[in-house]
């Protein structure tokens, strides 16, 4: 990107010396604009490799424009009801757990509307246990959408080939790390680790099954995680929320769902 950047500081030092040192010189200037714009232009189309070098093809800015472009005349302005209704407030069913792995994305698996969802995604979709000192971001999203929101039902979406699952089953076992974050994040869902080794013990289980087995028992441990915090206690108890669980397979284009109370259930769709 240094290049590119270089490039950019180049064309715009330019623009400013030509306009400082002779400001009638408007022919002159402008042919320059031209020529400077035209690289800027060229620079915007640009694409960007994974080792930082730019190429033709690919403009992530454009890349949001069009899409925000195509949203606004197929959903937004064909909608103007919803979005209309949405200005006033939410006022979503769902809080939704789900990870940050760019092939889960809720809102577009399971249909959900702008108003419908209240989504926290992180590594692995996990919920820490109550804690007013640590992952206090969760912490707030959960009592927002519980006490403010009053959503009905929360559910914990795990996926097929999760990254933080495979991290969680790859700790080693003195409980060393060798990253900053994400190990001691993962962390939160050892409990899983721990019943899917024990229940596999002895046994010819592949790592592939076996991985697929925590990636549904972690989801099981954040809903009961979710039963430390008060307010989400409470509002069970009281019946006004239920907590799920879900496990979503992109790779044979399954999706489960189950009660928490009554286990992983068989494939519904
Ligand atoms: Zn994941």
């Amino acid at each position: 990107m240094a290049a590119v950047k270089d490039k950019c500081e180049e064309a715009i030092a330019g623009l400013e010396k030509l306009l400082s040192e002779n400001k009638s010189l408007n022919a002159v200037a402008a042919a320059k604009i031209e020529q400077i714009t035209a690289e800027l232009l060229q620079l915007q189309t640009a694409k960007t490799t994974t080792d930082g070098e730019a190429e033709n093809g690919f403009c992530p800015i454009n890349r949001m424009k069009t899409g925000f472009t195509q949203f606004k005349k197929e959903k937004y302005e064909a909608d103007t009801e919803r979005y209309g209704e949405l200005s006033r407030g939410q006022s979503p069913k769902f809080l939704v757990f789900a990870c940050c792995d760019s092939r889960v994305c809720p809102s577009h698996i399971l249909g959900f509307q702008p108003g419908e969802a209240f989504i926290v995604r992180n590594i692995a979709n996990m919920v820490p246990p109550y804690c007013q000192n640590r992952h206090t971001e969760v912490g707030a999203a959960i009592e927002y959408a519980v006490l403010n929101l009053k959503v009905e039902h929360i559910v914990v979406i795990g996926h097929s080939l999760c990254g933080g699952i495979k991290g969680l089953m790859a700790l080693p076992e003195d409980g060393s790390t060798s990253t900053d974050f994400i190990e001691e994040w993962v962390k939160i869902g050892l409990p899983a680790k721990s019943k899917v080794k024990a229940k596999a013990a002895g046994g010819d289980v592949s790592i592939s099954d076996l991985h697929e087995e925590c990636e549904k028992e972690a989801v099981n441990v954040s809903l009961g995680n979710l039963l430390t915090y008060p307010f989400v206690r409470n509002a069970c108890i009281d019946k006004v929320l239920d907590l799920k669980g879900g496990h979503y397979d992109f790779v044979k284009g399954y999706f489960d769902v189950w009660d928490f109370e009554s286990g992983v259930s068989t494939p519904t769709v």
